[in-house]
């Protein structure tokens, strides 16, 4: 396997937040020792597999990481990376559920980067998204980050709740740029139709915003960000120069990355062919060794998502180099519909690559689905 990340996912929840569709299971006693056993045989596997050389990035996502207690997370990180020099090793987290002791112990075992789940600096809003937390539980863990020690702190913020106006939104911004983060990543509200939410969005009253509303709300997000001193290098990350997020950027450049724990996803790019391997998102079936899906992934395939991921951040996408290497068929098809992207004004040309505009950023998807 090439240059290779690691994601690990953790999950468990207290409580299901009504508009949640990730992997991650309710339970009153999470079996941490049955999970942390087999994500150890799994890495075990991966070995085995191959997968020898040190990670460059390791995530530990969720469902909750914050209710895995810091033992069992020393345990892993020194097992995927232990000894290794590793980038960036990140942990997210829930405010309310970390201590002071959490965070030194996690920064003592190497972790560089906590992402907190603060995800709105109000009070009604955090009842309405059913958060666990308040602002003043949000601005404590933010604080407990920023004072463990770790190299980068980064912040979640959802936007786009009924009647938030992008005043509204300014003013949250700037509640959180005041506790010192170094990212910000700010997500727009996406209702899935099978939870909670999705079932009584149509009766809402306020409506959730339009399609134009949302616009507005993530080009207020971005001024405000930008006013705050950081820049915005994917549709929806912000950050201070040098806070990036390494394994988001290894990510979004089509990067190999091994996927750990129920739900999770690895992508094997380094060999003849492309494999995609889906882990069970039943968390029963993954702990009892149930194997991973294998997909093969077809070379237009792969070169259709890296324009899809590549129109979504600064650095934009090389056509060219993408359809040369894994569909020289279709070159000069591309070639023109970039151009048209250029001329209509969604983008520029830096040589061959193709870098969006703000507006086009704001369009990633749509001029993603001209390439299809
Ligand atoms: S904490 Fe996160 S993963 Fe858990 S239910 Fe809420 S949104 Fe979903």
């Amino acid at each position: 396997m090439s240059a290779f990340s690691i994601y690990v996912h953790f999950p468990f929840c207290k409580g299901r937040c009504p508009y949640c569709d990730f992997v991650s299971m309710d339970v009153d006693v999470i079996p941490t020792e049955r999970y942390l056993g087999a994500l150890l045989e799994e890495w075990s596997g991966c070995k085995m597999a191959g997968v020898e050389r040190e990670p460059l990035s390791v995530y530990f996502g969720g469902g909750t990481p914050s209710l895995w207690p810091a033992a069992d997370l020393e345990r892993l990180i020194r097992a995927l990376a232990g000894g290794a020099k590793v980038s960036e090793v990140t942990v997210e987290l829930n405010p309310g559920d970390a201590d002071d002791e959490w965070f030194r112990r996690l920064v003592g075992a190497g972790v560089s980067r906590f992402s907190v789940g603060v995800q709105a600096m109000d009070d009604d809003r955090l009842r309405w998204l059913g958060r666990r937390h308040d602002t003043e539980a949000a601005a404590r863990a933010v604080e407990m980050a920023r004072g463990s020690g770790a190299r980068s702190v980064s912040v979640d913020l959802i936007y786009g709740t009924p009647g938030q106006t992008c005043d509204d939104l300014a003013r949250e911004i700037r509640m959180v740029c005041e506790l010192g983060p170094d990212h910000v990543s700010a997500y727009e509200l996406t209702v899935a139709p099978d939870t909670p939410l999705g079932r009584r969005a149509a009766d809402l009253d306020p409506a959730l915003p339009d399609q134009d509303a949302m616009a507005d709300l993530w080009l207020a997000a971005g001024s405000q960000l930008e006013k705050e001193g950081m820049e915005r290098y994917e549709v929806s990350s912000y950050a201070r120069p040098g806070h990036e997020s390494v394994h988001n950027r290894h990510y979004w450049s089509g990067g190999s990355y091994v996927g750990l724990g129920a739900g999770a996803h690895g992508f094997d790019s380094g060999g003849d062919l492309m494999i995609r391997l889906v882990n069970s998102s039943d968390v029963g079936k993954y702990m009892n060794g149930e194997p991973a899906q294998r997909e093969v992934i077809l070379p237009l395939d792969h070169a259709r998502e890296l324009v899809m991921l590549g129109l979504r951040t600064r650095e934009g996408v090389d056509i060219e180099r993408v359809s040369r290497d894994l569909a020289p068929e279709i070159v000069k098809r591309w070639r023109r519909i970039a151009e048209d992207i250029v001329n209509q004004g969604h983008a520029r040309f830096e040589g061959e690559t193709i870098v969006p505009t703000s507006n086009g950023m704001l369009l990633a998807d749509t001029l993603a689905g001209k390439f299809f």
